[in-house]
């Protein structure tokens, strides 16, 4: 195996990233472009083996990085944040490359906010406490302690921006991690561990192991010494995390799927509520957050339609890094299956296709929207991770509420309305970690960010996420230190 392959011009190093050196395994798997599905090289395959060095290293890496200030973590995760600005359009193009992303938003959007990602947790960590309060003259004293070497394990569909978002507030709060990249997309994780030991983190304070989560995950989410879990991924593979934590009661926060909706009302600016429809193939509708279900109300049903078919057809799909393109590919042949199998089984079950429906090639798939699509078939109850949306309609709020709320998922819904007081009513009965109102993908570090329901457990963002890799602490001290005066 080459320790190192060139992609778009990069050189990434394709073994782990174990103890602040590089480390082989005796296995490799291929990693290959959803661009064209060209094979870009392979990667080491980690197993149990790998699994335990890396929580050794960052075991041992632990007190000293704990015991660092906040201010020198900041520092240092300012100079990460430093490299990633400095090799924006190395990750980009690699990244791209990995993952078929469109390269305008790795440039502009994504790779930015993975810097931003860094700034954000260190400067919150340098104002991160709460006031202290007085209990009969005690004083009660709250502090954030570092957990522990933490495993976080993340999704193909935005690889570095979910890493880093979970690695930032990681390291900020004073732990050590093992970060465990999808299969489909490991390259950019390999390049945030050469960034991250040039910007002065220590060995051992952030290691990379790379592998099929199926060969490695267990031994990694079992590790007694694991203090956190933070997993982003599908709900499956979170139900079996969270057997493999509970061995050890490893506290687990999980960002999954969803099937959100998109809310129209007849009193809603039309052509907004068109464009934020389009906007939901966005990454070829490998977003999580995607609000493919559009319910909209029935007075107004088919003109939406009608404006949808016309935006959507003005759509370009094709090779992501082209300026011109909208819609890449679909990251892998297996994923183009598992779309094309829902899109045919809900056409088998009734559903009539109003674009779309079938594969363009090998790597993409075509805008589709199904609509006559009944409220507990499949292609309405489970996520499809592909460009694939429908359309229901309700003739009153009531109906628009249950339809929204009536999947087993709740991670965000999305409404379109000119009336505030409406906004303000529906908001208040949707099931969901973020709620949109006339507006669609408006996100803030500062925010809480998860899902309810099988979309998540717990939230990340400021504080949320210090008290997730934190333990927190009260420390409560009697008036001049000392007291007779329990209870
Ligand atoms: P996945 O669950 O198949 O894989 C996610 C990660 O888990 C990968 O790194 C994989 O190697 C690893 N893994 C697999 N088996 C494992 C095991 N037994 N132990 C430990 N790790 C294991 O998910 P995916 O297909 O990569 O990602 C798509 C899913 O992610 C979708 O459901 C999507 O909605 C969800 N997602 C959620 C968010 C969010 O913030 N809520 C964001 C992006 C993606």
């Amino acid at each position: 195996m080459a320790d190192k392959i060139i992609v778009g011009g990069v050189s990434v190093d394709t073994r782990h990233w174990i103890g602040g050196r590089r480390v082989a395994s005796a296995e490799t798997f291929a990693d290959s472009s959803p661009i064209d599905g060209a094979v870009l090289g392979e990667i080491a395959r980690g197993g149990p083996g790998e699994a335990q060095a890396a929580v050794a290293a960052a075991k041992a890496a632990f007190p000293g990085w704990a015991a660092t200030s906040r201010g020198e973590r900041a520092r240092i995760l300012h100079a990460i944040a430093d490299g990633v600005e400095k090799r924006l359009e190395e990750l980009a193009i690699v990244e791209t490359t990995d993952n078929g992303a469109l390269l305008r938003s790795h440039r502009r959007g994504v790779m930015p906010r993975v810097a931003h990602n860094f700034r954000f947790f260190a400067d919150w960590l340098l104002k991160l406490g709460h006031e202290d309060f007085e209990t009969r003259g005690h004083t009660n004293h709250v502090s954030w302690d570092p957990a522990g070497p933490c495993v976080l394990i993340t999704p193909w569909n935005a690889p570095l921006m979910l890493a880093t978002w979970k690695v930032a507030p990681a390291l900020a709060a004073g732990n050590t991690v093992v970060l465990k990249p999808a299969e489909w997309s490991p390259l950019t994780a390999s390049l945030l561990a050469d960034i991250a030991a040039e910007a002065g983190l220590p060995a051992g304070v952030l290691n990379v192991v790379q592998g099929y989560g199926s060969e490695i995950g267990d031994a990694l989410t079992s590790h007694p010494d694991v203090r956190r879990i933070s997993f982003t991924g599908s709900v499956p593979t979170a139900k079996r995390i969270a057997g493999s934590a509970a061995a050890n009661l490893t506290p687990l926060g999980l960002e999954l799927g969803g099937k959100s909706p998109l809310l129209v009302f007849a009193d809603a600016d039309l052509d907004l509520a068109v464009d934020l429809a389009v906007e939901q193939y966005d990454n070829a509708g490998q977003v999580c957050l995607a609000a493919t279900r559009f319910l909209v109300e029935e007075t107004v049903a088919e003109e939406f339609t009608r404006r949808f078919v016309e935006k959507a057809g003005q759509l370009t799909q094709g090779d992501p890094r082209d300026e011109g393109t909208d819609i890449g590919p679909n990251i892998h042949p297996r994923q183009l299956e598992k779309i094309d199998g829902f899109v045919q089984r809900a056409v088998a079950d009734g559903a009539r296709v109003v674009i779309g429906g079938q594969r363009k090639d090998a790597q993409y798939y075509a805008p589709t929207l199904l609509t006559d699509v009944a409220q507990d078939s499949e292609i309405v109850q489970e996520e499809v991770f592909g460009p694939v949306l429908t359309l229901q309609t309700f003739s009153s709020e009531d109906e628009a509420i249950r339809l929204a709320n009536d999947t087993r998922f709740g991670l965000a819904a999305t409404l379109v309305t000119g009336d505030p007081e409406r906004a303000e009513r529906v908001t208040a009965q949707l099931v969901a970690g973020t709620v949109w109102v006339n507006c669609f993908f408006v996100r803030d570090l500062q925010a809480p960010f998860g899902g309810s329901r099988l979309s998540g457990v717990g939230r990340e963002g400021g504080t949320w996420s210090f008290d997730f890799y934190c333990d927190l602490k009260n420390t409560v001290t009697a008036p001049n230190g000392w007291s007779r005066n329990h209870g």
